[in-house]
């Protein structure tokens, strides 16, 4: 039926062009002496200017005066407004296939978000084009401008505000925030209201959402800090991104502290492993660095009694926040000494971070090269092994270590020297002579770490 459209279209569009001529070259003077007033003619010739009109008596001073178009201003406006109904005539077959919104600019788009059902509304649609998705088909990011982002940030917060939006209209929302930045602080308050109001489905959704904008919207800090610490949050599906929010406000960290030392107060000593809460709660800890200071000391007490793995995040946080202080020390002097090569790993690395942690624990590893346990002989190669390059002020008692009794003493002592070898770009002598040695395993171990 779309040739009827057309057809008024053609015909409106004619007619007005035609009225628009008309009404603006229809009279012209041809030859005719005219008041450009009241279009009186004055006559065949004028003899003299100016020239008083006889019929309103407005005076005209030159010839060019009387020979004006008469033009009809109103029935151009007409025409013109003919013209516009035919050219609407003309798009609506096409706007009644494909949905206004198709044609719509972004900004007008986003201004009818909140007004939108998803999925299949056209205006959500159209919006998502400008959209990137992940293979799970969240949204990922939006390639609108800055300020497009913050009005749409205000659009989420209106339809989260909104008592009569439907709850796809508020996921939609939800799901959406995280997407634009820092921008959607604009929707803090709908968020933290979500908090408050104990939304159990949507909690998730608005800590994630809060995240994407910390450490903008500290106002989050103490829903986010009740919501970590209530007793029905253990093992919750959303503690864990509430425990990492409260990370992203580091620079706040007076506040966002102390819930974590609550929940690291929570864990009954003994209980090993913890779940995975325990695990981002000490991690969380370990981002804040030192205004987190308020938990070393349970921190401390803590990481002997959990699994290896949480062990070294305890020692990892430990030295992010404070390994100077005097009760972290044996911590990460005994995570050195672990047979965990992660946990020496961690421990290794703070130790070289700090100078005065180095001096001290090369001290105490050279002097157990010269234990007389073979045991605690082989702890002390090893560790300086996770030392690297920074064990070198060890180099000549490690160098006295390849000639030990017990063959993994000597390989240790091995790998260590090449470590520090490789850093100076030097060849080590010694290493040079292990490659002849008598036990064929060492033999093999030099020449590999010469090579
Ligand atoms: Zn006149």
């Amino acid at each position: 039926m779309a040739w009827i459209w057309y057809a008024c279209a053609i015909v409106c569009g004619t007619g007005g062009l035609a009225l628009m001529g008309w009404s603006l070259f229809g009279d012209r003077s041809r030859g005719r002496l005219r008041c450009p007033r009241c279009w009186y003619q004055i006559g065949p010739a004028v003899e003299a200017y100016p020239v008083t009109c006889p019929e309103c008596g407005r005076t005209i001073a030159r010839a060019k005066l009387l020979h004006r178009t008469r033009r009809r201003w109103r029935w151009t406006a007409v025409a013109l407004l003919i013209a516009v109904v035919g050219g609407g005539l003309a798009v609506t077959p096409t706007l009644q296939r494909d949905g206004w919104a198709k044609y719509a600019p972004t900004t007008v788009l986003i201004l009818a978000y909140r007004y939108a059902q998803p999925p299949k509304d056209p205006i959500i649609i159209h919006l998502e084009s400008h959209f990137q998705k992940n293979d799970w088909d969240q949204i990922e990011s939006t390639n609108l401008r800055p300020w497009q982002n913050a009005l749409l940030a205000r659009q989420c917060a209106a339809v989260l505000s909104d008592d009569e939006a439907s709850v796809a209209q508020r996921n939609h929302a939800l799901s959406l925030l995280p997407a634009l930045g820092p921008r959607a602080v604009a929707a803090l308050d709908p968020l933290v209201a979500i908090i408050e109001e104990d939304r159990k489905d949507e909690l998730w959704d608005a800590v994630n959402a809060i995240r994407s904008f910390a450490p903008a919207g500290e106002r989050a800090i103490p829903a986010l800090t009740a919501l970590a610490v209530r007793a029905d949050s253990t093992g919750a599906y959303y503690t864990d991104t509430v425990i990492e929010a409260l990370g992203d406000y580091g620079p706040a960290a007076e506040e966002a502290v102390p819930p974590l030392v609550v929940l690291l107060n929570n864990v009954p000593k003994g209980h090993f492993g913890g779940g995975a809460s325990l695990k981002v709660v000490i991690q969380t800890l370990g981002r804040i660095g030192p205004g987190a200071a308020p938990s070393l000391r349970r921190l401390v007490q803590l990481a002997p009694d959990v699994l290896p793995h949480l062990r070294a995040d305890c020692i990892e946080a430990v030295g992010a926040i404070d390994p100077l202080d005097a009760p972290c020390r044996p911590l990460i002097m005994a995570g050195l000494l672990d047979a965990e090569v992660r946990i020496r790993d961690v421990s290794a690395a703070i130790t070289v971070r700090h100078e005065p942690l180095l001096t001290s624990t090369l001290d105490v590893l050279i002097e157990g090269l010269n234990a007389e346990d073979p045991q605690e002989r082989l702890r002390a190669a090893r560790a300086l092994l996770s030392l690297g390059s920074a064990a070198a002020p060890a180099r000549s008692q490690l160098e006295t270590a390849t000639r030990d009794g017990d063959r993994a003493i000597r390989l240790f002592a091995i790998e260590a020297l090449a470590a520090i070898a490789k850093s100076e770009s030097k060849d080590s002598l010694v290493l040079e002579s292990l490659t002849q040695d008598h036990d064929p395993v060492v033999a093999r171990a030099a020449r590999r770490v010469l090579r």
